[in-house]
């Protein structure tokens, strides 16, 4: 994965008239000094990313199925994603955790079935308010870290993006020691089990907007931004790839 990378997650949201603000993102960043990855719904990937060949924009998914074909009436494989366009898939995000009850275990199935389809995982890692007032948020993320991502991963496969669940959506955003001390746990487990850990991107997500860019990206350890609300107009999306180019 590029080193500093914008990543936004549509969610469930984005109609086919969406796909003009993807002109929009390439046409003001032609060479960006960044990635920029958009994370559509799967319905959109094929025709975005018909609409971003040739730029500097790459497509990526919200979730994929751990196995490659078979009776899962109403899920997509990672194979299926990679043929609809897609380089990138999000997987183990607060939502699929919370909405469709996704374990560590059927994580780490996904993300290994994603990598043998040849896409890049942005894995999701981070703690409920409950469990920060309570004081076990690096248990809690260094839980998740070893059981969503298997051995045998490096910098080309795997990005880690750390979202505070109390962070998404809310306004609410992290103090940058609180960003730094988990980013610095996260760092400090890749490099630990991976020869390329210490080149890995690790992204930080939870309502960042233009306006709180800057500041997270000058945290140490925070390679970029997976961005939700903000990531669905290019206006309000390129003013977070300018702090972080
Ligand atoms: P918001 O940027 O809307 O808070 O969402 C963050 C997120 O969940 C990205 O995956």
């Amino acid at each position: 994965a590029p080193k500093k990378l914008a990543a936004g997650n549509w969610k469930m949201n984005g109609s086919q008239e969406a796909l003009s603000e993807v002109d929009q993102l390439s046409s003001a960043y032609p060479a960006p000094g960044c990635g920029i990855v958009i994370c559509p719904p799967a319905t959109l990937i094929p025709a975005l990313s018909e609409r971003a060949r040739g730029t500097a924009i790459k497509v990526g998914a919200q979730d994929c199925h751990a196995e490659v074909s078979g009776a899962h009436t109403g899920d997509i494989s990672a194979k299926m994603l990679a043929e609809a366009g897609a380089d990138f898939v999000i997987l183990g995000h607060s939502e699929r955790r919370g909405d469709h009850g996704e374990t560590d275990d059927q994580v780490r199935a996904k993300l290994m079935a994603a990598v043998d389809a040849g896409l890049t995982v942005i894995i999701c890692v981070g703690e409920t308010l409950e469990q920060r007032d309570g004081g076990s948020t690096l248990d809690v993320v260094r839980g998740q870290l070893s059981g969503s991502i298997p051995d045998g991963l490096t910098a080309a496969n795997l990005v880690v993006a750390y979202e505070p669940v109390w962070a998404i959506g809310t306004g609410k955003v992290p103090t940058t020691e609180q960003i730094a001390e988990v980013h610095d746990l996260i760092r400090s487990e890749m490099t630990r089990r991976f020869a390329d850990g210490a080149a890995m991107t690790l992204l930080y997500g939870g309502s960042v907007k233009a306006a709180n860019a800057e500041e997270i990206f000058a945290v140490a350890n925070v390679d970029g931004a997976l961005v939700g609300g903000a990531s669905l107009r290019a206006d309000d999306f390129t003013g977070i790839i300018r702090a972080l180019e």
